[in-house]
């Protein structure tokens, strides 16, 4: 059977060939989870790029591949190939996230949505992504569908406007801790999407991607039925 690839990781998302879009195309896959070509599948920006390519019409273009695939050798599942091992990754401590989600007063970007949006609804985004507050600065804690902390990326904001502060570069919190020594010098990051635990806590949502935390938040704001994950 050929079905549109399940959500795994980024991984299983690529760059769609009709807009460019990087993340958003889901390909379809056979029974072994081989890719049919990599033209066939659909991009997820639904209204905007609206691309879709179905295996049937990508066999009606290819009449032989069909039976190419077909007199393939069976996939052996029995004695299948062990699966690559996952590259191992490191992991920021809990307590780090929980220390951050604080001291709102002083996130420029969380004064800023409460210039724009109704409190109640801009606390409760906060909380549902996971925003923190390091030294004034915004947090976008990174935490997969295991409530894993791959690591946070710390961006300053003027309150009034809700853009980057020029005065100040963004940073990441596992660099950052590496620095303090709270982190070994050898700590393996492996970044996963801003709004990945949200996957797994709210599986039924429709999900988006875009490309910057800040746009993700205020979208969610506006609508709050889609999961939205920056890339
Ligand atoms: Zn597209």
């Amino acid at each position: 059977m050929l079905t549109l690839e399940k959500y795994k990781t980024k991984a299983t998302r690529h760059d769609c060939p009709s807009c460019g879009q990087k993340f958003v195309f889901t390909r379809y896959v056979d029974d072994a989870g081989e890719y049919i070509a990599d033209d066939v599948g659909r991009c997820n920006r639904e209204s905007k790029c609206g691309y879709h390519r179905t295996t049937k019409e990508h066999f009606a273009d290819n009449p032989t591949e069909r039976a190419e695939r077909a007199s393939r050798p069976a996939y052996p599942r029995a004695v299948s190939r062990p699966k690559p091992e996952a590259k191992p990754f490191d992991t920021i401590p809990r307590t780090y996230l929980e220390q951050s989600l604080t001291g709102y007063d002083r996130n420029g970007f969380a004064q800023f949505l409460l210039t724009r949006f109704d409190a109640a609804a801009v606390s409760q985004a906060v909380a549902r992504y996971l925003i923190g507050t390091d030294g004034g600065r915004c947090v976008y804690w990174q935490v997969d569908g295991q409530g894993r902390i791959r690591t946070g990326k710390l961006i300053s904001y003027d309150p009034t406007t809700g853009k980057r502060r020029k005065d100040t570069n963004p940073n990441w919190s596992h660099a950052e801790l590496k620095k303090r020594g709270a982190l070994p010098e050898s700590f393996e990051l492996a970044q996963c999407f801003f709004g990945e635990h949200l996957l797994k806590a709210e599986p039924s949502a429709p999900d988006a991607i875009v490309e910057a935390e800040k746009t993700a938040l205020i979208a969610s704001l506006i609508f709050p039925e889609f999961v939205w994950l920056a890339c």
